[in-house]
């Protein structure tokens, strides 16, 4: 059986990163599993094991056809001998993207609703059973920020944990298993999504935590991106061969190294990035686009 290494995750040192002052490391999550990578295990450990404690066989879960949450969940459950039903964000496609593509391959059953109705997030009655357990959309919930703040890494040795924020899960649990002085910045791949200091507040344990969310890098909105963010990607990857994704990590290394080259960090701070995997997700670029 597939399974998940959280004994791979590494923190390393990102000489290329840190400048004016501040170091740079990065918390490689996204080397625990080629799929199931970086945060979305972590945002599924509980639910999985709720699922299974329950005796439920089935897990019902929302994405989009790119989402990296549909994919992981799939693969997840495949491991742990679930069924797995993705109820997905509008019509079904002519071509399937790879994301569902895969997902079908770990045997999950993927059922289409147009987009009114899965904003309702209706579970259609065929698909309804005593049997199943409901994963909310991206693994947003308590548990899945309780599965975040099992994410391994030094606490002690860091001021500073950066991180990408979609539904804002990994940032709430991120703050949530943070040491008190320490302080958590989210860069949101979403455009002007200014919803999501309140969804974050909602999973925080302490209710006067401040949310520090940055909404300048989402480079025109989920899954946009221009031939800078590409060139960094790149650039980055060439200098530190640290793989990035356009959706969500390439953002966030653009944003802290914009943060540290406008001064924003105080010298002598020490920063964590959280990379949270999500490499699959290149697959939808051209051939060529990247050289990793
Ligand atoms: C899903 C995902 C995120 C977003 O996590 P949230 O908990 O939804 O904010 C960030 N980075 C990567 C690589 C992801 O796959």
């Amino acid at each position: 059986m597939d399974v998940i290494h959280e004994d791979l995750i590494t923190t390393d040192a990102v000489p290329y990163l840190s400048s004016n002052g501040v170091s740079v490391s990065v918390l490689r999550t996204d080397k625990i599993h080629p799929v199931i990578s970086g945060n979305k295990w972590f945002k599924l450990k509980y639910y999985i094991a709720a699922a299974r404690r329950s005796g439920k066989t089935t897990i019902i879960t929302f994405g989009g056809a790119y989402s990296n949450h549909i994919v992981a969940t799939a693969a997840a459950c495949n491991m742990y001998e679930l069924q797995s039903i993705g109820i997905i964000r509008g019509e079904a496609p002519q071509h399937f993207s790879h994301t569902l593509l895969n997902a079908q391959q770990y045997g999950m059953r993927l059922h289409f609703v147009s987009r009114t109705l899965y904003k309702e997030k209706i579970i259609p009655d065929c698909l309804l059973s005593e049997d199943a357990y409901i994963i909310p959309e991206g693994g947003y919930g308590t548990l899945g920020a309780a599965g975040v703040a099992t994410i391994p890494y030094d606490h002690d040795k860091f001021d500073v944990v950066c991180c990408a924020v979609g539904t804002g899960t990994m940032m709430a649990g991120l703050i949530n298993a943070k040491k008190q002085d320490a302080q958590v910045i989210g860069f949101s791949v979403l455009k002007n999504n200014y919803a999501l200091e309140e969804e974050i507040s909602k999973l925080v344990i302490h209710a006067d935590e401040k949310i520090y969310l940055n909404h300048d890098f989402h480079f025109g909105g989920y899954a946009k991106y221009n031939a800078a963010l590409i060139s960094f990607m790149n650039e980055l990857y060439r200098q530190t061969n640290i793989p990035t994704d356009f959706v969500y990590t390439a953002k966030l290394f653009y944003g802290v190294g914009s943060l540290i080259q406008l001064n924003y960090f105080e010298p002598g701070k020490r920063i964590v990035i959280i990379h949270c995997g999500g490499l699959q997700g290149n697959l939808s670029l051209g051939k060529g686009t990247l050289i990793f």
